[in-house]
């Protein structure tokens, strides 16, 4: 049986938590969760749930997107804007960070919450341009002919539909300053059918080349729904990396490491970042300290070929790009 339309399976994914735990043979005997609580809501597909282990509450990708009641302790040095990106922020839906990039936001939805997500409180309501924002944003482009990437960011990209997403390309194409053209998406990680023929279609045809920087924090997301989507991807001529963010009890052991990098590679994906939480509140329970980050880098170094190995990196307000985590190896 074909799997239905990806829109579909959006819009029937799990949105409260005891449906959830229901499917998952889970009760709130095991898990101490929260209720629907604001509007960073539960919304999980069942494509994903369905690669979650029945039974289990530690299961690593039930723990990325299931409301805790730990969510709601104020913990200090953990705040709603932990990157400032409010103030960086020239015209609704453009972020202007770095010097050669610019982040741009065609839309704040989500087809998961993930609970750590660091834009988890940004005012998306201000910031979606919507198509009659797009003027401004690509007349900012061509007064910038600096801007040679533009990133396609969360919310995620992919959650506007074919049509919407091949106009915007094709009217950033006439903005000649402008090469590259990069697609930061979770979406086709947890609704493999978003991969369309269509999509696919866009791709070979735009003069950008396209990167998509795909986002999975843990090789069980992987599964065999997800080899004919990144075979396409690549055919397609996009190259694929991937980022994740390390977090307590999901990923950080070297072997949850290991086993990611290995497993991107089989689908043809690089592993390219490897987060430090941005510290934003409610997410405090999935902090990893940089010292014990360093020692998990380390332990992924001793095994995995140079390229198989992702830049720890973390953000902070104000500086102009990532900034690689000194691992210590020269005088280690
Ligand atoms: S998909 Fe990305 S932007 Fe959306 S909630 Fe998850 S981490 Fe945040």
């Amino acid at each position: 049986m074909s799997a239905s339309p990806w829109t579909q399976q959006w819009q029937e994914s799990f949105k409260q938590v005891d449906d959830l735990l229901n499917y998952l043979d889970l009760s709130r005997k095991n898990i101490v969760v929260l209720g629907q609580v604001d509007a960073f809501s539960l919304r999980v597909p069942r494509a994903f749930a369905d690669r979650m282990e029945k039974g289990n509450p530690d299961d690593p990708l039930l723990k990325q997107i299931l409301p805790l009641s730990q969510e709601l302790e104020a913990v200090a040095g953990f705040t709603k804007d932990p990157l400032a990106e409010e103030k960086a922020n020239p015209l609704p839906g453009l972020l202007h960070k770095y010097h050669g990039r610019v982040l741009l936001t065609l839309s704040g939805a989500c087809a998961v919450h993930c609970r750590y997500c660091f834009r988890r409180h940004f005012p998306y309501k201000e910031n979606n341009p919507g198509t009659k924002g797009w003027e401004p944003i690509f007349e900012y482009l061509t007064n910038h002919s600096e801007v040679t990437e533009v990133i396609l960011s969360g919310g995620d990209p992919l959650s506007v539909d074919d049509s919407m997403l091949e106009n915007f390309i094709q009217r950033l194409e006439t903005v000649s300053s402008v090469k590259y053209l990069r697609i930061h998406t979770r979406l086709p990680v947890v609704i493999p059918a978003r991969i369309t023929e269509k999509l696919l279609e866009i791709f070979r045809a735009t003069r950008f080349r396209v990167t998509m920087v795909l986002h999975s924090n843990h090789a069980n997301e992987w599964d065999a729904s997800l080899e004919l989507p990144m075979q396409q991807l690549k055919a397609s001529g996009v190259t694929l990396l991937n980022q994740a963010v390390l977090l307590r009890g999901v990923n950080d052991a070297v072997h949850s490491q290991l086993d990611l990098s290995y497993r991107l590679f089989d689908y043809g994906i690089l592993p390219y970042y490897l987060h430090l939480l941005d510290k934003v509140s409610g997410a405090a329970h999935f902090d990893v300290s940089k010292v014990d980050a360093i020692s998990l880098m380390h332990g992924m170094i001793d095994v995995l070929p140079g390229y198989l190995v992702p830049k720890l990196v973390y953000e902070a307000p104000h500086r102009g790009s990532k900034i690689p985590v000194d691992l210590g190896l020269d005088h280690a």
